[in-house]
């Protein structure tokens, strides 16, 4: 039987990681043998096409601790973990790592002692980065230009490893919305939180499998979703544009009819204009077209992610 009540929920995805997985399956062993909490894993397979559903499959039909969770097909990794903590059973709380051991999970113990102490969330934040000097720079400025803009407190350099209590997973899971930043969300709630320094470490083996377009569909999430300065930003760069054009005209006025000047040849100038504006003005529907898009995902109030199974000893 799988065990009843644990403790602690361990929601780990996974997408392509068959590489990997052995050694995830060893440190998580090695945690529920050492751990004094009750601990169960729930792996999720995220749509991978290589052996990641049939290892996770076998392993959660004969080792009671583990939960397989298959998705009909790849969600990307918010919805994968969002499916997790759907089917967590944790009595205590919902600890959310990443597959392939970058986030270590020996921490929980630690962790746990915050959520002993009465915090909700016990979130990592990143010491050190061991990624290439691009990733860290980007990674750098988009995490404090988002705490500059955004609506909420959101705190810098930490992403989706954390702890959180059973009240906050319950809370996650009834947050309808269908594009997730998931970081955002667990901020936006609230309660006593508390950010804990780690190391992040490298990935185990095998490729990142985060894409370059979609970390940037996470930063566009984590922007669109939790502040409204770009478009207040249109608004504003609108009102200053035509105070500009207004003081053009006036100058233009003044110096034809007062001072007697003939008007410039101003062919290249006038192009300049037509192209600056024109683009700004597609930038300027690109950001409203942002907010419709996301309003119309959310409109259509469909299913966040979909269960094809989940596999649980004698279950
Ligand atoms: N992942 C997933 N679905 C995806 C992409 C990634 O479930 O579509 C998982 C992946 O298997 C890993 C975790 O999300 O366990 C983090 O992904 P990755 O390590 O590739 O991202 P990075 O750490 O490079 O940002
Ligand atoms: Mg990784």
């Amino acid at each position: 039987m799988a065990i009843k009540d644990p403790q602690i929920s361990i929601i780990a995805p996974l997408y392509n990681e068959e590489e990997i997985l052995p050694k995830l399956i060893e440190r998580l062993d090695a945690l529920i043998e050492s751990s004094p909490l009750s601990i169960e894993v729930v792996l999720i397979n995220d749509g991978s096409k290589d052996k990641t559903p049939q290892m996770i499959t076998s392993l959660a039909k004969t080792n009671e601790h583990y939960t397989a969770v298959l998705l009909s097909r790849n969600f990307g990794h918010q919805k994968a973990v969002t499916a997790g903590m759907s089917v967590a059973r944790c009595t205590e709380a919902a600890f959310i790592i990443d597959g392939d051991l970058q986030d270590p999970p020996e921490l929980l113990d630690s962790f746990y002692t915050y959520i002993q102490d009465g915090y909700d969330v016990v979130y990592a934040v990143r010491q050190k980065r061991k990624e290439n000097i691009f990733k860290k720079g980007a990674y750098f400025m988009f995490y404090r230009l988002l705490k500059m803009i955004a609506n909420i407190d959101l705190p810098i350099d930490s992403g989706d490893f954390c702890l959180m209590s059973k009240r906050v997973l319950d809370l996650m899971n009834s947050m309808p919305e269908e594009s997730r930043y998931l970081r955002g969300m667990r901020s936006w709630l609230g309660f006593k939180q508390i950010g804990v320094p780690y190391e992040r470490d490298k990935r185990a083996g095998g490729e990142s499998k985060y894409s370059l377009k979609m970390l940037f569909g996470l930063a566009y999430n984590g922007i669109f979703n939790f502040s409204e300065f770009p478009i207040k930003f249109i608004t504003r760069i609108g009102a200053f544009g035509i105070l500009i054009s207004i003081m053009y005209v006036m100058y233009y006025l003044i110096s034809t009819s007062l001072l007697d000047k003939s008007p410039p040849a101003g062919f290249t100038s006038i192009l300049f204009f037509i192209l600056f504006f024109g683009s700004l003005n597609l930038v300027c529907l690109g950001i409203i077209g942002e907010y419709l898009v996301r309003v119309f995902f959310e409109v259509k109030n469909r299913p966040v992610f979909i269960i094809d199974q989940v596999i649980r000893k004698d279950a």
